[in-house]
């Protein structure tokens, strides 16, 4: 699902997204790297974006990491800390981030990801999204126009770690596992 979206929905694509800052943000190159997430994850992170618009939504994506594919089985979404910037900013709350992590110890289960919404702007990543991601993290971006999910992306960081690269988002469902 790479590529998604909805049809005739435009998507604005705000001056900055074609500036050099943010055009160093992203590695041309394509990732081999691929990651499965479940429908029913899907939906929640949808539906979590779409509540919070035109505010970003942000949550844990929670699975597990084999071989260089992320299978997501959950969304969860947790308290966006950024109430000033909460339009193009989020600050995702640790307390949420630390009591999941430890509820998960034991679970074969892990936090191997992180979703945002972005209101009226494309799925791709800031220099502020690459300033705050973390190596090995899959970074899902859904972007929401007039209150709807029009469009979903997977980035992560690239092999050197200075800019993000798109990663193949594939529904679990279809493909039958
Ligand atoms: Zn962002």
């Amino acid at each position: 699902m790479q590529e998604t979206r909805i049809p005739d929905i435009h998507i604005p694509e705000p001056e900055r997204f074609r500036s050099q800052a943010y055009l160093d943000v992203l590695d041309k190159n394509s990732s081999e790297q691929t990651c499965q997430i479940e429908t029913t994850a899907i939906s929640a992170m949808h539906a979590s974006a779409e509540r919070h618009y035109p505010l970003e939504a942000c949550g844990l994506l929670i699975g597990r990491m084999q071989t260089g594919v992320w299978h997501i089985d959950e969304a969860r979404e947790v308290p966006n800390l950024n109430s000033e910037r909460a339009a193009d900013r989020f600050i995702l709350d640790p307390d949420a981030y630390r009591k999941t992590d430890r509820e998960l110890v034991g679970s074969g289960r892990e936090i191997i990801g992180i979703y945002h919404s972005h209101p009226d702007c494309p799925a791709k990543p800031s220099p502020t999204d690459l300033s705050a991601a973390w190596d090995g993290f899959a970074y899902i971006i859904v972007s929401t126009c007039n209150g709807a999910a029009a469009d979903t992306r997977c980035w992560a960081l690239n092999a050197s770690g200075d800019r993000f690269q798109q990663i193949d988002l594939q529904d679990s469902q279809t493909r039958g596992d």
